[in-house]
């Protein structure tokens, strides 16, 4: 493999010759105190132990810019057995990528030995027609650099005094707020397809910019993620939509080309969005989202992958009632074959597919105000859920409002209040014909 590290003259191109800047401690902001306990323990252990010890990743970067990192791991030259003898509460996971997890209670610090980018033949590393499967070769922290996506991931914080090691012009990189990446953009790509997604999510997360040359071929070499384990693009998605960066996420999955191979019948909806209805949904879901996860409330893929997949829902079902299906079944068949066109590229568990449908399911039951189904809906385990979903149709389509106003007002009722409620509603009606509501065909 080829390392052509580009546009930074003053490093070096070949692994085996990289000499690293070194950042001393006065010249960067990192201090002890930012880091976890735990990864500082992990780091001393090691280091007393005589193995070098840094941490490296998203957590430097996130440290260099002020940020507070997620989590903390470790790059290590001792293998993962080594790692295993010196800590007790130390598990090894992971076959791809064989690892240490030290645990102290909640908090995992994921401890990986050095890795070598070069296939030295052993079969421990396994290219498949560009792609890598499997990475265990183990090298020199000069090799363990290069493998890794882009420089500004690829820092490294030496516990044994303090300083940042940079092989492959990382530090300029996170200054300039930049993310490019180690070696040949192509070859990277195709070697790990994901990586384009992780360029899209950590710019929209960071507000770095894509440079250039990891831009560019990002576009015409979309398609290589429908290859991708659909489990490690659901994995990739949750982190792009459920750290409080939705909504950047999505336009950067836009503005890369990546949208129509991630979510296609969310890129169609908004390609054929005149009145921008669609995208005004899915801004506003990935937006609530967002809030809810900066305020720490609890959220959940159901609720996002809804609001995503709603246009596509709603047209769908649209199609099928014309055609003349019974509602309750053209919901379920509408809602299975969107979620099954979904699936095809990111594997939506079930646990969340089906409350996603229960969602939509729901929608059609707000407009219904017959005392049995009013109370019925109320005790459904999805309501709120529901309800929060046709607030934010409401935001989009304003003729709901008046329904979630009726919704929200029944929110704070005991079902005695709410019975008076209803009754007092029925009785200037009473003696007009009962009109048949839509959606009333459902049993
Ligand atoms: P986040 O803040 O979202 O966790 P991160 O950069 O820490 O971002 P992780 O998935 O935690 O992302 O990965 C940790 C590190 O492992 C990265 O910083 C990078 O150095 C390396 N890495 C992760 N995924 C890849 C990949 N697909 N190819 C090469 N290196 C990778
Ligand atoms: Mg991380």
């Amino acid at each position: 493999m080829k390392w052509a590290i580009r546009s930074s003259p003053d490093y070096p191109v070949h692994p085996q010759i990289l000499q690293p800047r070194i950042i001393p401690r006065s010249e960067h902001c990192i201090s002890r105190k930012q880091i976890s306990p735990n990864a500082l323990r992990v780091l001393y252990r090691l280091h007393e132990a005589g193995f070098g010890a840094y941490l490296v990743g998203g957590a430097v970067r996130d440290l260099l810019i002020g940020g507070a990192p997620k989590d903390f791991d470790v790059a290590t030259s001792a293998t993962p057995d080594e790692v295993r003898h010196l800590f007790r509460n130390c598990r090894l996971i992971g076959r791809r990528f064989r690892l240490a997890h030290v645990v102290f209670g909640p908090e995992i610090i994921e401890v990986a030995t050095f890795r070598a980018s070069a296939d030295d033949g052993s079969g421990d590393r396994e290219i498949d027609n560009g792609v890598l499967v499997r990475d265990n070769v183990y090298g020199s922290i000069e090799d363990d650099a290069v493998r890794r996506d882009f420089t500004a991931n690829a820092l490294y914080y030496a516990i044994e005094d303090f300083s940042v090691r940079d092989f492959v012009g990382g530090y300029d990189d996170v200054m300039a707020r930049r993310l490019r990446l180690i070696g040949d953009p192509e070859e990277r790509y195709r070697e790990d397809p994901v990586r384009m997604l992780r360029a899209v999510r950590l710019s929209a997360k960071l507000g770095f910019t894509i440079s250039p040359e990891a831009a560019e071929p990002i576009p015409r070499m979309a398609g290589l993620l429908a290859d991708a384990s659909s489990a490690r693009l659901f994995d990739e998605s949750l982190k792009m939509f459920m750290s409080g960066h939705g909504v950047p996420s999505l336009r950067s999955l836009e503005a890369n080309g990546l949208l129509p191979v991630m979510f296609p019948d969310a890129a169609d909806a908004l390609a054929a969005d005149g009145s921008g209805q669609c995208r005004a949904l899915m801004i506003e879901g990935l937006r609530n989202t967002d809030l809810r996860v900066t305020e720490d409330k609890p959220v959940t893929p159901a609720y996002l992958f809804a609001a995503l997949l709603w246009p596509a829902y709603a047209q769908e079902l649209a199609r099928m009632l014309d055609e003349g299906a019974d509602l309750a079944v053209a919901e379920q068949r509408a809602a299975d074959r969107v979620t099954l066109r979904q699936t095809e590229r990111i594997g939506i568990p079930r646990r969340f597919s089906v409350p996603m449908h229960e969602i939509w399911f729901l929608q059609s039951r707000f407009p219904l105000r017959q005392r049995k189904r009013v109370f019925r809906l109320r005790q459904h385990p999805r309501f709120k859920a529901a309800f929060d979903f046709l607030e934010l149709r409401a935001t989009v389509v304003p003729e709901l409002m008046s329904e979630c106003e009726w919704w929200r007002d029944t929110l704070e009722l005991d079902d005695t209040s709410l019975s008076e409620r209803l009754d007092k509603q029925a009785a200037p009606s009473a003696g007009r014909p009962r009109r048949r509501r839509r959606g009333g065909r459902r049993s």
